[in-house]
């Protein structure tokens, strides 16, 4: 069946739909779920095109009969404290979180919080395909309300978390906010727990005229020479929503978001012993701190709704994936940008070495990630192939097949959403990790000719 949602959501690019009025079919299709009479929370980042789509989404939604908490432009983990706090039924955020500022997108939130669950974005799926949208009689209708002080609550809340130490030493830290809604929240934030901060891209702007919102390493050159130039301890960038939060080193150097996830793992677990949920597609970094501290991993599908959800039933300490984006339970579950920067200047103030010293610390390990064409068709017969030739070898099948050895691992994943495998090594040093590529990239090929 087609899809409409991905990993994290609905993306696109508004003027490139064939349909004009998809956003108004989206808020149909979602107040349909919900139900006449519920509550939808609803929120937006700092796209351009956002008043447009909010303006056809809530148009859908109010003619389905729900009402509507307008929160305003505010981080997505903002939408999801807001649902819990105001105890909505559901929330929307109209966001492309990382995505180049010509696109926009939608998340929908569960009852509790998290994102929704894909079981539910089926059922949405299914109510916008097939038409079935209820319609309310005309004295039935939603209303909408705003609410602008959910913003501050949250700040509020995060804030609420951290306990400053006596004699907890001072930081400097530069934000780059990548001109998303958290330009004027993390910067409070941070300042407020006793920190010098130097902004960057702090004002709100959708055309993203500082950088582009994705916090890859070639987008963060002006963070990191920020850092260095100004002799900061510590870089924080945002994604274009602010559910993650990348970190340059004092020395300017890009900490991947595998390391960052491995020292809050180390962390928590000094005070703490627990759970923690990573996706399969973890580093080793991470994986052996939580063996070396004490902590019981739990693997999942990759996916931050399944991580968020997984760590809820199994009351974990925390979780989290490598690209930034980290749960911590005291706040919520879900991924908080602004909670993942305050969490990493508390782990900074009370550690007496530096960020670069804390990663150098890491155990060592390289991972290489590539893709190969397949078509669709294929995929299942193609992993069930890859099973069969690695019997002998330790296979983990939980989201497509992990081979595990002592100083090696791959992983074949099927896209979701295009022909393609993607195939990710990690091992000891460089070279294994390229030729397990290369070796496991041949395999794949020849498993697709031999079955094409
Ligand atoms: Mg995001």
């Amino acid at each position: 069946m087609t899809r409409l949602f991905g990993t994290n959501g609905i993306r696109w690019q508004p003027d490139k739909v064939d349909d004009h009025n998809f956003a108004i079919e989206l808020g149909l299709a979602i107040g349909t779920y919900f139900g006449e009479g519920k509550t939808i929370c609803l929120g937006m980042d700092t796209r351009v095109t956002g008043p447009m789509i909010f303006s056809g989404v809530v148009s859908g939604i109010l003619s389905t009969g729900c009402d509507i908490i307008d929160i305003g432009v505010v981080p997505t983990p903002t939408v999801q404290f807001g649902v819990r706090t105001l105890k909505a039924d559901g929330g929307v955020m109209i966001t492309a979180s990382h995505n180049p500022p010509e696109f926009n997108g939608l998340k929908c939130i569960d009852h509790d919080g998290t994102e929704m669950a894909r079981v539910n974005e089926e059922k949405i799926e299914n109510i916008y395909f097939s038409k079935a949208f209820h319609v309310a009689a005309w004295n039935a209708v939603g209303d909408i309300n705003k609410n602008n002080e959910m913003i501050f609550r949250h700040i509020q809340h995060i804030l609420s978390i951290f306990k400053p130490k006596d004699g907890q030493k001072p930081l400097k830290v530069v934000v780059d906010c990548s001109n998303g809604p958290a330009g004027d929240l993390t910067p409070y934030i941070l300042r407020t727990m006793g920190c010098e901060v130097i902004t960057l891209n702090a004002q709100p702007d959708g055309m993203f005229p500082g950088r582009m919102p994705e916090p890859l390493e070639k987008n963060l050159q002006g963070l990191m020479k920020a850092v260095t130039d100004t002799g900061a301890d510590l870089g924080i960038a945002h994604d274009g929503d602010a559910d993650r939060a990348t970190f340059i080193d004092e020395k300017g150097n890009y900490v991947n978001g595998d390391e960052s996830l491995a020292l809050f793992v180390i962390d928590t677990l000094k005070s703490r012993k627990g759970k923690v949920v990573v996706p399969v597609n973890t580093s080793r970094k991470v994986i052996d701190s939580i063996s070396s501290g004490g902590g019981e991993l739990e693997l999942t599908p990759i996916g931050s709704p399944i991580i968020a959800r997984r760590m809820g039933n199994v009351n974990a300490i925390i979780g989290g994936e490598g690209n930034g984006g980290v749960i911590f339970p005291e706040n919520m579950l879900c991924r908080d940008g602004m909670m993942t920067a305050a969490r990493m200047v508390e782990v900074l103030a009370n550690n007496d070495k530096t960020l670069s010293q804390m990663v150098s610390d890491l155990p060592e390990y390289y991972i290489m990630r590539s893709k190969y064409e397949c078509p669709d068709n294929l995929k299942a017969k193609v992993l069930d192939r890859v099973k069969e030739i690695s019997h002998d070898l330790d296979i983990l099948d939980i989201d497509g097949v992990k081979i595990e050895e002592e100083n090696w691992w791959v992983l074949f994943r099927p896209s979701g959403t295009e022909p393609i495998f993607r195939v990710t090594t990690e091992a000891k040093d460089t070279e294994t990790a390229q030729l397990k590529l290369n070796e496991y990239k041949a395999k794949l090929k020849k498993i697709i000719e031999e079955i094409e």
